[in-house]
């Protein structure tokens, strides 16, 4: 898309969150609309990219996926260098998963720009029956924090798009 439109802006985005989580694979439900049934953990794909057109601006979200380095102070502080969004990921079906999502915040008020738009995202909402973090638990962490939500599945691509437009809009809105 917009392949031959010039770039009004190039967003840096961020996707963090504990292993397996569904971080790879919801960046490539937004930058290709694909789901790799059979992916291994993260094979050092830096970034993807996807060209979007917000409020009129032609937007070329640069998206950043961790390469396996999700433990705890693993992610160095150049993955975060110049990044504008972050997408903060945790697994509905793991309760860990989301108890480990303050640490993240953490880690981005250390790390990131201080006026870094967050986007907290519940993967996996297709797995209704193994749910273990409840809706609302989320929401209230999200507005104690300052923090924009959603619930996504990367498998059927719910709320995919709407949550990566969501941040980028908000990112474009303050540039
Ligand atoms: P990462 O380590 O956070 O990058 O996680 P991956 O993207 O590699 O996904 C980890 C595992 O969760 C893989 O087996 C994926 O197929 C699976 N997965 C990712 N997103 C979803 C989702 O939305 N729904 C379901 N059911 N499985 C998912
Ligand atoms: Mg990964």
């Amino acid at each position: 898309e917009n392949g031959h439109e010039k770039i009004d802006y190039v967003f840096k985005v961020v996707v963090i969150g504990d292993s397996a989580v569904g971080k790879t694979q919801i960046l490539s439900r937004f930058a290709k609309n694909e789901f790799c049934f059979d992916s291994k953990s993260t094979i050092g794909v830096e970034f993807q990219t996807r060209t979007v057109t917000i409020n009129g601006k032609v937007i070329k979200a640069q998206i950043w996926d961790t390469a396996g380095q999700e433990r705890y102070r693993a992610v160095t502080s150049a993955y975060y260098r110049g990044a504008l969004g972050a997408m903060l990921v945790y697994d509905i079906t793991k309760r860990q998963s989301f108890d480990h999502v303050a640490r993240w915040v953490e880690e981005l008020r250390a790390h990131a720009d201080n006026s870094i738009v967050i986007m907290l995202i519940g993967n996996k909402a297709d797995l209704v029956d193994l749910r273990a973090v409840p809706t609302e638990d989320a929401v209230e962490f999200a507005e104690d924090q300052g923090l924009f939500f959603s619930e996504t599945s990367a498998l059927n691509g719910e709320n995919v798009e709407s949550a990566f437009f969501q941040l980028l809009e908000e990112i474009n809105r303050a540039v």
